[in-house]
Parts: C-alpha cells; sequence; structure tokens
C-alpha cells in the first residue's frame, strides 16, 4: 500500500492479515491456558518436577499440546550429546531423532517406574494423559522407557515406587508384562511401536 489508500485486493490482504493474527493469539492464549494448572516445584529425590494444581479423573487430558513445529527442533542423538545436553534433557521421538528441552514446564516431568500419566505424541504436539485419577498437588510423571529406544541410553532412577527397576533404558528391555501393559494403554512412542510389531514372531 504505497499511495495509502488501500485497493480492494489489498484491504483483502490486510484483514487477513489482522484474521491471522487473532488466530494466533487465541491460539497462543489456548495453549498457554493448558498450563494454568501445572507447576514446577522441588521433589524429594528427583530435583524439580512437574505437578498440577488441581485433581484430574482417570483417561483426563491433563496437557493438550499443539504446535506445528513441534518437530522441528529434532536432531539426532550424536548432535544433542555434542551441544551439550544430557540424556535426561533430551525426548526421542524417532529411531535416531530427539527433541531438546522446549522451554517449557513440561520440560521437568520427571520419570517414575509407576506413572500416573502417558505421553501420546503426534507431529503437531502431544496428550499428556492420566492413567488414573491423580489429586490436587501431585506431582505428574511417564515412564520414560514409553518413548526410549536407544542403547546408548539409561538413566539411574530414583522414582522410589515399589516396582522401581532401578536404572531406565529403552522400551525393548522392559519387562514383557510392562511392555504389554503400556501398548494397550496406547502411549508408547509410534515409532517404538512400529519396530515393536515388526519384531514380533509370526502367530
Ligand atoms: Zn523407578
Amino acid at each position: 500500500m504505497v499511495s495509502g489508500i488501500p485497493l480492494k485486493g489489498e484491504v483483502m490482504h490486510i484483514n487477513q492479515h489482522f484474521t491471522l493474527r487473532r488466530l494466533f493469539n487465541e491460539n497462543k492464549k489456548a495453549r498457554v491456558a493448558q498450563y494454568i494448572y501445572l507447576y514446577v516445584a522441588p521433589t524429594a529425590h528427583s530435583g524439580l518436577g512437574l505437578f498440577t494444581a488441581r485433581a484430574v479423573p482417570a483417561n483426563g487430558i491433563v496437557l493438550d499440546v499443539q504446535d506445528e513445529d513441534y518437530l522441528a527442533g529434532a536432531r539426532s542423538y550424536a548432535e544433542l550429546i555434542a551441544r551439550g545436553f544430557t540424556d535426561g534433557d533430551i525426548f526421542q521421538v524417532g529411531p535416531d531423532l530427539f527433541l531438546p528441552p522446549y522451554g517449557q514446564l513440561d520440560d521437568f516431568t520427571n520419570h517414575s517406574c509407576e506413572p500416573n500419566c502417558g505421553l501420546r505424541v503426534y507431529p503437531s504436539g502431544f496428550d499428556m494423559i492420566a492413567l488414573r485419577e491423580i489429586a490436587a498437588g501431585e506431582e505428574l510423571t511417564y515412564d520414560y522407557s514409553t518413548h526410549l529406544e536407544n542403547p546408548e541410553e539409561t538413566m539411574v532412577c530414583r522414582c522410589g515406587t515399589g516396582s522401581c527397576r532401578g536404572i531406565v533404558r529403552s522400551f525393548s528391555q522392559l519387562p514383557a508384562a510392562v511392555r504389554e501393559k503400556y501398548l494397550d494403554l496406547g502411549i508408547v512412542a509410534k515409532f517404538i511401536v512400529e519396530n515393536h510389531t515388526h519384531n514380533r514372531p509370526c502367530p
């Protein structure tokens, strides 16, 4: 718009611009609203963790993150380790594809061998699902092994639950019954499920 008098096409363009900006802001507000009930606080044994300030029913969605660029920062394991990230910082989204922390509260979600949440990851975001009823003030956890298939990664676990495995390893190294339980719940990374199905013996 050079003359100051917009042509018809330019008006449409400007309106479009404002519509897009309004949608973007609404989307941002919606995304921020997701985090209103979540907070980060110290845990007994695992540093900082993610907590919920309100109760969540079983199967309820704790967090629904939609982000078209969710996987844009994914890099190989070697690249992220070379950049100074540790095994505990990164999140596996493909056979050799990992996300570094992305600056949201859920970066602080700790592992537990008896988790109260599970993750369903999509190309454009993820859902964090309550696996049981969760009380207000509880820490939110998921089992890191449901999104881990990398022999180079192991982590000492201090979850302190009755079924603590001591060391967090890849999904394929979980006891068979635990693998089946997580697969039935639909909270195992898609790239692991596909691989797991391929490796199953034919009936
Ligand atoms: Zn544990």
